[in-house]
């Protein structure tokens, strides 16, 4: 009975050894298969369909070791250049020799709005990649593309990060937000990456209901809905292509690779504690025209505050905005364009804690 017992302890422990040491797998991804330790640039074709063929430029860095597979994904709008610039240095810095698990670097997921330089929408159908999720493989373009990254990014993701910036003619401050709530998964991870930003402000995304998810569905909320922990990480105004912006980015994806065990380093102490905020409420405009900002900056705001006139073309005022909340107007549009339904400033609603 002892020597059974210890003949199965023998082989339990062998299978063990076997499984730590088992070699990793080649990681497959869009039709490629990468091998353990290796880089490869992988191109993703979106197929022709009614309006163009395009593609989607990916940077996939293996490691040696099994661990998580975190996506990069930059470039979601074509003019937003800091997530662009910085994963362009990701690819080259990250050491695939060095880390466990995989890293999947989406250089520009929109490649006809980049190329176009083409703010909020893809020139080819005026969408917003940014609003089509899942998309649809026999949509248009911008719905192809969706439909591309959902099925190839997302969905051989462990852990999803969806980096963007203050569109043209758009005021930004550095925020990081963590999607939560009862349809959200592990909230307290992607809270710990959010934070190792290090930026000066974290929103909570409380996703309480289906609706809330499917509404003009962004790429984060594709995240959600497949069940990934998820962060939209946003720096950077108005089309600038800042060395700072694209640094604080690139040490944020640095701090992600230690915070979940795919890199042996030291996490970077961020700068300052962060304002914490419980969702956003935005204020929308319901007239075309030319808006006039009292003040198109970051910055506190109080309840019935004005924050803006719309103008119309004969030079009427036809609308006044104001503020339904006390908050922190986080990003907005600079003006002056401005179309009926355009969220003018979104407004971060303050919360002490989580
Ligand atoms: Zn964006």
């Amino acid at each position: 009975m002892t020597l059974l017992r210890s003949l199965i302890a023998a082989l339990l422990l062998l299978t063990a050894q076997a499984l730590v040491a088992a070699p990793p797998e080649p990681f497959a991804i869009a039709g490629q298969r990468i091998a353990p330790g290796t880089r490869a640039d992988v191109r993703i074709i979106v197929p022709a369909g009614r309006d163009g063929e395009t593609f989607i430029p990916l940077t996939v860095i293996h490691g040696t070791e099994p661990g998580p597979v975190l996506a990069m994904v930059a470039g979601v709008h074509g003019f937003e250049f800091a997530s662009i610039l910085a994963a362009e240095r990701l690819a080259e810095r990250v050491d695939p020799a060095r880390i466990k698990g995989t890293l999947v670097i989406v250089r520009v997921a929109n490649i006809p709005a980049f190329e176009g330089r083409s703010p909020n929408v893809n020139p080819v159908d005026r969408k917003n990649l940014n609003r089509v999720f899942p998309g649809d493989p026999g949509g248009t373009q911008t719905q192809r593309i969706a439909d591309r990254i959902a099925r190839e990014v997302v969905a051989h993701s462990s852990f999803l990060m969806d980096v963007h910036s203050g569109d043209g003619a758009e005021f930004l401050e550095a925020f990081v937000g963590a999607y939560g709530g009862p349809l959200a998964t592990d909230f307290p991870l992607a809270l710990r990456v959010a934070q190792g930003f290090g930026f000066p402000n974290i929103v909570r995304y409380s996703m309480e209901t289906q609706a809330q998810i499917d509404r003009g569905r962004s790429l984060n909320r594709q995240g959600v809905a497949m069940g990934k922990p998820t962060i939209l990480v946003e720096i950077g105004q108005n089309g600038s292509r800042e060395e700072a912006h694209v640094a604080a980015i690139v040490a944020g994806v640095e701090n992600a690779l230690s915070i979940l065990g795919m890199i042996d380093a030291r996490l970077r102490d961020p700068a300052s504690p962060a304002r914490l905020f419980d969702g956003t409420t935005a204020v929308s405009a319901s007239h075309a025209g030319l808006y006039h900002p009292v003040d198109p900056r970051p910055r506190p705001v109080a309840r019935g505050e004005l924050l803006g006139i719309i103008r119309d073309y004969t030079g009427r005022e036809v609308e006044r905005l104001v503020s339904p909340v006390d908050g922190y107007a986080l990003y907005g549009i600079t003006g002056p364009p401005v179309a009926a339904g355009d969220d003018v400033v979104t407004i971060a609603v303050p919360t002490t804690g989580f």
